[in-house]
């Protein structure tokens, strides 16, 4: 009887210990994926500001207008683990998935998945959908139809989900934010996401007095980064630079750069 004791206690005491093994390895699993993507990157010292590596080898103009080369792995990933991505492969800044999983674990955590729908897209795909929206429009006058579109879309060249440091979380609708698991989702992303540098860009234009895109609670920007880059596209972009897709000519008379591209909530104190 006693050795029978000593056998279950053993055998219990290993059943244990192996499971501990097995959720110690998938822990160092997580965190050699997190070291590999944190070696990789660009490195932007948060606490001293300091970037070494902005735009890589690439042309700075190509990457904040959408025509960078985004199999770029010095400065892009596709590397999102499936269970905080939608099916379609999308790029991101290096260092917005770094702190993007940091986020999605934390959230985990707290019984909350976050899920990116879309991160990077580049020039071509947004004149796709910026031309099927102007084509499909009963808009007559130019401008006007341009502003209708740009509630919700960006003129191509002129996309924060170019630069890859924007994404869009779990659902485009406002109204899914709006009650049950999406108040939720949108609660806690409210209450945590700026530990982690994320700040919904696309507030209510009501209450920060914005100009530009209506709100937009799916959408967050990972601004230790998409600051940089908004301050390059003020020096580099100038109006004559966008142009190649129906309705470009409205740019400069729309104030693009100034009321869409720099109308953002910054989410500083
Ligand atoms: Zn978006």
């Amino acid at each position: 009887m006693k050795k029978i004791i000593i056998i279950l206690t053993i055998s219990i005491f290993f059943g244990c210990k192996s499971k501990e093994n097995h959720d110690t390895e998938k822990h160092n699993e997580t965190t050699e994926k997190h070291h590999e993507i944190s070696d990789k990157k660009s490195k932007i010292d948060l606490k001293s500001g300091k970037i070494a590596n902005i735009s890589g080898n690439q042309d700075i103009e190509k990457l904040l207008t959408g025509k960078g080369n985004y199999n770029d792995q010095t400065l892009f990933t596709t590397a999102i683990p499936d269970k905080y991505a939608s099916k379609e492969i999308t790029y991101l800044r290096i260092e917005t998935l770094d702190a993007f999983l940091e986020m999605a674990e934390a959230a985990e955590n707290d019984g909350i998945l976050l899920k990116i729908v879309s991160g990077a897209r580049g020039f071509d795909r947004q004149k796709r959908i910026w031309e099927r929206k102007w084509n499909n429009s009963t808009i007559e006058n130019h401008a006007e139809r341009a502003l209708d579109i740009l509630k919700y879309s960006s003129m191509p060249m002129t996309s924060r989900h170019h630069w890859g440091t924007d994404i869009d979380l779990n659902n485009l609708e406002n109204s899914y934010f709006e009650s049950g698991e999406g108040l939720r989702i949108y609660k806690w992303l409210t209450e945590n996401a700026s530990k982690y540098g994320f700040c919904q860009v696309y507030s209510d234009k009501m209450i920060d007095g914005r100009k530009g895109y209506e709100m937009e609670k799916w959408h967050w920007s990972y601004m230790p980064l998409a600051e940089i880059l908004l301050k390059e596209y003020n020096r580099n972009i100038k109006y004559e630079n966008i142009t190649g897709f129906l309705g470009s000519d409205k740019a400069r008379e729309l104030n693009i750069i100034n009321d869409f591209v720099n109308g953002i909530e910054h989410c500083q104190d």
